[in-house]
């Protein structure tokens, strides 16, 4: 089997999953494209209530989610890991999956690699933490933190869909391998793929290293920083030399 008959399987995977979700409540995606709908999104985003406000459909994914029993990650994992940041951040990080530290403190990216996502958000792109958005393909931890399983994926990606369309960022950024091919619906190499601009249902994607990544190859730190530095000049920031 070819790469390409992978993603032609995951895709056909996805659809027919797709397909089965009648009535899973989780909130559809605007009409009228992707530009439209951010703009909406912008001129309309501090107020409170009402179907479109981020924070409100935010909530109301997370109570969907419940206590989610969907997979089999559900018996092992002491929090569901929604993902925590802004309902109105202008980006949005995806990550892989919780780690120990994580399922512990129920936080998206809150151990050691959360450390480094901290400072490439508060040091590199001169944000706040809690002006992003961060949030992970899976939300329950697999054992031993091993790779997430299709099935797994597959049953957690209603509710990462339906957390994107909800924020509508500008920029989301894939962390690492596993999260780029399921922004970007590829199984090119992260090595080849990082850095090159893709896009989810109109929003840029932006696939780079995940930070667990650098922590064991620093010397990668430089390719995310040049992938960062495209980044904020998309979002119109001053960027650093
Ligand atoms: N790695 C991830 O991919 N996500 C987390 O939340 C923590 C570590």
């Amino acid at each position: 089997m070819t790469a390409d008959d992978d993603v032609r399987a995951d895709l056909a995977e996805h659809a027919r999953f797709l397909a089965s979700l009648s009535g899973i409540g989780v909130p559809r995606p605007p009409e009228g494209g992707a530009a439209a709908s951010t703009d909406e999104r912008a001129s309309s985003a501090p107020a409170a209530g009402g179907d479109g406000d981020p924070e409100v459909l935010l909530r109301a994914i997370r109570e969907e989610l419940g206590d989610c029993q969907r997979c089999r990650l559900a018996g092992g994992r002491k929090s569901i890991v929604f993902g925590q940041g802004s309902p109105w951040a202008e980006i949005m990080f995806v990550g892989e999956a919780p780690g120990a530290e994580e399922d512990e403190q129920g936080l998206a990216f809150v151990g050691r690699a959360g450390q480094l996502l901290t400072d490439i958000i508060e040091k590199g792109l001169k944000m706040k933490r809690a002006d992003v958005y961060i949030t992970n393909i899976l939300k329950s931890r697999p054992p031993k933190n091993r790779n997430p399983e299709i099935d797994e994926v597959l049953a957690c990606q209603p509710f990462l869909e339906a957390q994107i369309r909800a924020i509508r960022p500008r920029v989301l950024v894939g962390l690492g391998k596993f999260s780029a091919h399921w922004l970007l619906k590829t199984a090119t190499p992260i090595t080849r793929l990082r850095g090159r601009l893709g896009e989810w249902e109109g929003i840029t994607v932006m696939p780079t290293y995940h930070p667990a990544y650098l922590l064991r190859n620093p010397s990668a730190k430089k390719d995310l920083w040049e992938d960062m530095k495209v980044v904020l000049d998309l979002l119109g920031r001053p960027v650093p030399d």
